[in-house]
């Protein structure tokens, strides 16, 4: 069965999208850390990170490199972290953190937003790319 991040990719499941490649997807956590919190996936179904081959590990995290970028320059932060974990989405993917504090980095305490701030935070890191 397609994976939840499958379906966002082929437009079965709704996403704030970011960016997308032939081979990669970025969209917003839809329960993040902080605001701008965004995953960035390859498109092929891989449930660890670590088990894509080279070539597709190395330009996922040069596609996550450069959605950081338009993240920090989106949202105001003190810089970009980036997390794997993976324990709930069988489908590879790097979490893109805007931190402020270490709490932003814990998975604890989640960000309540609105229909409309997501499509916001979403529209201002496009434009940063
Ligand atoms: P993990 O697999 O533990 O790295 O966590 C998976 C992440 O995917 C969590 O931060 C979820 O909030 C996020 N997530 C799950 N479903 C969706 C969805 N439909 N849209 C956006 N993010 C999602």
């Amino acid at each position: 069965m397609a994976s939840i991040f499958t379906k966002i990719i082929n437009g079965d499941i709704p996403c704030y999208k970011i960016a997308e490649t032939d081979k990669f997807f970025a969209f917003l956590d839809i329960n993040p850390n902080a605001k701008g919190h965004t995953l960035c996936i390859p498109k092929a179904e891989v449930d660890k990170l670590f088990d894509l081959d080279d070539d597709t590990y190395l330009e996922l995290m040069a596609f996550s490199k450069l959605v950081a970028a338009a993240i920090k320059k989106a949202v105001p932060c003190k810089r970009v972290g980036m997390t794997v974990i993976g324990l709930e989405v069988p489908h590879a993917h790097v979490h893109l953190i805007p931190l402020n504090s270490m709490e932003d980095a814990r998975f604890l305490s989640k960000e309540k937003l609105s229909d409309a701030e997501f499509q916001d935070l979403a529209a201002a890191i496009r434009a940063n790319l």
